[in-house]
């Protein structure tokens, strides 16, 4: 079985290698991120609340949140395994995933900790604001997607260290290099690929 979170700050490279890892894992990769993206494109209630958060660098609430992601691991593609992303972000997000795994009986088995500095995140995001245009890349709301990231998120990598689930991952580098780091990281804890 593979279950597993990958957490670290916006810029660090989550998307890239989730979308590369739920491939080689054979499990979905599930994105918050990239499902209330699609909801706002396509301009449904949803996507109008979510936007009004990811405008201004906010987290979307918690209650929105969880019920779009049990409803999401609810589905028959993750029974056997999946890869969050983005997923959980605060205290609220940690307690409602163990409740949802603890009905299926399962849990995690890896929180993948992608690590980045700073200087190298905002110049990766601004880069990324002028190729992709997402609207939550002005130089303000990366500043304030990173002060959230440290207040609600960065905490939490205790919770899952303090359950020995962490992996810590050097973000930096080529995305090939980043890639093999991880998969080397969960093979040696006995996730073969
Ligand atoms: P991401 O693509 O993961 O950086 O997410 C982009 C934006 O979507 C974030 O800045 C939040 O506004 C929102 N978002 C994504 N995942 C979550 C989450 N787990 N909790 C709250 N808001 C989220």
């Amino acid at each position: 079985m593979s279950r597993f979170l990958l957490i670290g700050p916006p810029g660090a490279g989550k998307g890239t290698q989730a979308a590369r890892l739920a491939e080689s894992y054979g499990i979905p990769a599930i994105s918050t991120g990239d499902i209330f993206r699609f909801n706002v494109k396509n301009e449904t209630e949803l996507g109008k609340l979510a936007k009004s958060f990811m405008d201004r660098g906010e987290y979307v609430p918690d209650s929105v949140t969880n019920d779009l992601v049990r409803d999401r691991l609810n589905m028959d593609d993750a029974a056997a395994g999946f890869l969050l992303d983005g997923y959980p972000r605060t205290a609220d997000q940690v307690s409602e995933l163990d409740s949802i795994l603890d009905e299926h009986d399962t849990s995690l088995d890896a929180v993948i900790l992608l690590t980045a500095d700073t200087d190298e995140i905002v110049r990766r995001l601004l880069n990324r604001a002028i190729e992709q245009g997402r609207t939550d890349d002005t130089e303000d709301v990366i500043r304030r997607r990173l002060e959230v990231y440290e207040a609600e998120t960065a905490p939490l990598t205790s919770v899952y260290a303090s359950r020995g689930l962490v992996i810590m991952v050097d973000g930096l580098g080529a995305i090939d290099e980043v890639t093999g780091r991880i998969v080397e990281a969960l093979d040696a804890r006995g996730y073969a690929n």
